[in-house]
């Protein structure tokens, strides 16, 4: 801070005495020498000046009569002078001067008019009074200097603050701006000066009184307030991103001051930083962690919500997984895929409304987030819109490819109330619709939740089944219907569960796909099966067929066939005593994929049977495509046939079409006698059922006879071996 030019008062002032006569100005200094103060005696009107400029002189004792120049001119001169401008002279003279002489004296500058010879006293009297005069103002003069430099100071601190500051009044008038505070809010520190503060704030709970405001509370309390996330109304009518402290000035002050500080470029940094960590960076969605803060903010809001608006909200969660995605990842290169993604977040965004959220969670899955629903219906008819427009074929690279999808449905709040929960059960709904076949949606039931929670202890005590080897196959014999020759044995699987007892295979094998834990467990039914046949040649011979069940996960397995053969091989079976029994949907999965599969099996060697047909996509035209063995018609269409015209129609075509295509074709399921007497009319060649026998134990197996005796079964009604 630079301060004061004026020197302080020395302690002893000069006194100047100005007379051109010698004996004048020893006269005076032996007058005056014992003084507080120190005398110089000048001879002229130019040395006077000349002393005044180079010392600070409290009083002029000046002579009036001189040559050259006199009193009055030193007067005069000095008095232009800003530095002895209001120096206190006193006039000396030795003569009587006319009353108009005195006045023009005064007139000059003199502040006393003394004639000789005067009183001694008199004079050192009114040099006291005027000198110390002469340091009052003296003083005064520097502190207002000192006052105006502090003032001027602090001026340009609040003028150069990149911070807006304000004094607000007790009323939350603005008392004071600074430009910095002008230049924020678009304006002119005069516009600013005497309008509210409230009415800059541009916040929906602020109040519209300042004694109701946190300012006023604050300021009252003689704390300070501060504001992290407030926002200014601009002249130009933006929000200005703001952080404000109102701090109380000294209470004599009635006022507090406020910095404010322009928080835009902070916000603007956080704000990108943030949507980096919430979208997916390929297709521009919010990716997992910010479709779950959506979400998150979505529950807290209809949480704070009244009880009616609550009861009444209805919103629905989609888990979208593309069917055919991986394929075209696998063999069309990850650049295709980012492709197709992006394609498909397009597609999505087209079919969602404005305020509806998307997000992708990862690899092919998507989610939405419809709010505002109806119906749960609704939910529905946005999913089946979703799959309409992502099934298709599409062209990538100039290469035909062809993608699906499948969707999960949760509804708020019947099938969860939490993110996880919600997510959880779309994706279990999800689970559902690629299982029952692709390319459709599915709600999350109730149901579907206890389901789960039993799913999952099954699945895990079915992995330490496979660990313990609880499993074992029971072997249903085949019967030629016209000779009653054992034709061979399906191998059937079996959980010897330590508390349970037996569990049927309809219960946990699905489990067992959906895990992947089939594979496992594949290789094991494969060593048995087959081991099981291999030594039954000296008992049944080498005609004997041993049919394994492969279920479509197995079936899609590359590594089957290489599988098989290395069991064969390892067993010394040979290829065609083994038959495996395939699904027909397992078949319909992929159409490359199944006629390589089968080609492959059939340079194996192995049969091929098409188990439960008749139930699944009645495409009896990929038939003729497919290299088969046997068809196995669905015990459904036998049990009900001998009622059913519809199902007996069903089993007689089947028998027709596998006589013309030249395949073997069991019935399965075959209960009574009617059942069997009806097949045997109708030409089919091979039974298998409860009739002759269920899955049995490898040991009673063994000693079943390999020539059946029909007569034995009509004495025994059913049941040949039980
Ligand atoms: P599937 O291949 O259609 O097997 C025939 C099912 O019908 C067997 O049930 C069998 O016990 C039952 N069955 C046989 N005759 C009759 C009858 O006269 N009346 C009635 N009501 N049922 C009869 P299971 O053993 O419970 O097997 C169910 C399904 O589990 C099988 O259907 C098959 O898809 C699967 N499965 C069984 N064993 C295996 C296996 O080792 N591997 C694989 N991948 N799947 C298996
Ligand atoms: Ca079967
Ligand atoms: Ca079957």
């Amino acid at each position: 801070m630079v301060l004061a030019q004026l020197k302080p008062v020395p302690k002893n002032q000069v006194l100047l005495v100005v007379d051109d006569r010698e004996e004048n100005r020893v006269a005076m200094e032996a007058l005056l020498g014992d003084g507080d103060w120190e005398v110089r005696c000048v001879d002229s009107g130019q040395a006077a000046l000349r002393c005044l400029l180079e010392e600070d002189v409290g009083l002029v004792l000046l002579d009036v009569q001189m040559p050259e120049m006199d009193g009055f001119e030193v007067a005069r001169l000095m008095r232009g002078n800003p530095r002895t401008r209001y120096t206190p002279i006193i006039f000396i003279s030795a003569i009587a001067h006319t009353h108009d002489s005195v006045l023009h004296g005064y007139a000059n500058g003199a502040v006393d008019f003394l004639l000789k010879p005067f009183d001694p006293q008199v004079l050192r009297y009114k040099i006291n009074v005027l000198l110390e005069h002469e340091r009052n103002r003296h003083e005064l003069q520097m502190l207002s200097q000192q006052l105006d430099s502090a003032r001027a100071f602090n001026a340009s601190v609040l003028e150069n603050a990149a911070e807006g500051i304000l004094v607000v009044d007790d009323k939350g008038c603005i008392g004071f701006a600074n430009p910095a505070m002008a230049r924020m809010l678009g304006t002119t520190v005069e516009a600013l000066r005497g309008t509210a503060l409230l009415g800059y704030l541009a916040s929906p709970d602020m109040p519209l009184r300042w004694s109701e405001s946190e300012f006023y509370h604050h300021w009252r309390q003689g704390e300070t307030y501060r504001l992290h996330d407030a926002a200014l109304r601009t002249g130009g009518g933006e929000l200005l991103p703001v952080a404000l402290s109102c701090s109380p000035l000294p209470q004599l002050q009635q006022s507090m001051v406020v910095i404010v500080l322009d928080m835009s470029t902070v916000r603007d940094l956080h704000a990108q930083l943030e949507s980096q960590a919430i979208t997916d960076a390929l297709t521009g969605l919010l990716n997992r962690r910010g479709f779950h803060q959506a979400l998150e903010s979505v529950l807290a809001r209809i949480e704070r919500s009244s009880n009616s608006e609550r009861n009444n909200r209805r919103m629905a969660l989609l888990y979208v997984d593309l069917d055919g995605f991986k394929r075209i990842n696998d063999s069309l290169g990850h650049a295709a895929g980012d492709m197709v993604l992006r394609r498909v977040a397009d597609q999505l965004r087209a079919c969602m409304r404005p305020y509806d959220t998307l997000a992708r969670m990862g690899g092919d899955e998507f989610t939405a987030l419809l709010d505002s629903l109806g119906h749960p219906e609704d939910a529905a008819r946005v999913a089946e819109k979703l799959i309409e427009t992502l099934s298709g074929r599409y062209e990538v690279d100039g290469i035909e490819v062809t993608m699906g999808a499948s969707v999960g449905i949760a509804c708020f709040p019947e099938c969860g109330q939490t993110v996880d929960g919600l997510l959880c059960a779309a994706d279990m709904a999800m689970y559902e619709a690629k299982r029952a076949g692709r390319q459709q949606y599915r709600f999350f039931s109730p149901e579907m939740n206890g389901r789960a929670r039993s799913r999952l202890m099954l699945e895990e005590s079915l992995r330490s089944a496979i660990e313990h080897d609880d499993f074992v196959l029971v072997y249903q014999p085949q019967i030629y219907l016209d000779s009653g020759r054992l034709r061979g044995f399906e191998a059937l699987l079996r959980w010897q569960h330590r508390v349970a007892g037996t569990v049927a295979p309809s219960v946990f094998i699905p489990l067992l796909e959906e895990t992947r834990l089939i594979n496992r467990l594949g290789d094991w039914i494969f060593q048995h099966g087959i081991g099981q046949c291999r030594d039954w040649q000296p008992v049944f011979g080498n005609g004997l067929v041993m049919s394994l069940n492969v279920s479509p996960v197995q079936f899609s397995m590359p590594k089957l066939v290489d599988d098989l053969r290395r069991v064969l091989d390892e067993k010394g079976l040979a290829p065609a005593q083994l038959e495996v029994e395939v699904t027909e949907s397992a078949l319909m999965q992929d159409l490359d994929v199944t006629r390589e599969q089968l080609r492959q099996l059939r340079d194996l060697g192995v049969r091929i049977a098409i188990d439960d047909f008749g139930t699944g996509y009645s495409s009896l035209a990929y038939l003729r495509h497919f290299e088969l063995d046997t068809l196995k018609i669905d015990r459904l269409f036998i049990s009900n046939m001998l009622e059913s015209p519809r199902d007996a129609a069903v089993v007689s075509t089947i028998i027709d079409l596998g006589r013309h295509l030249g395949l073997e074709v069991i019935a399965e399921g075959v209960e009574t006698l009617e059942q069997r007497d009806w097949l045997i009319a109708h030409d089919c060649n091979i039974m298998q059922g409860y009739l002759v026998a269920p899955g049995l134990p490898a040991k009673v197996a063994a000693v079943f006879p390999q020539q059946l005796d029909w007569s034995a079964l009509v004495a025994g009604e059913r049941g040949a071996v039980r």
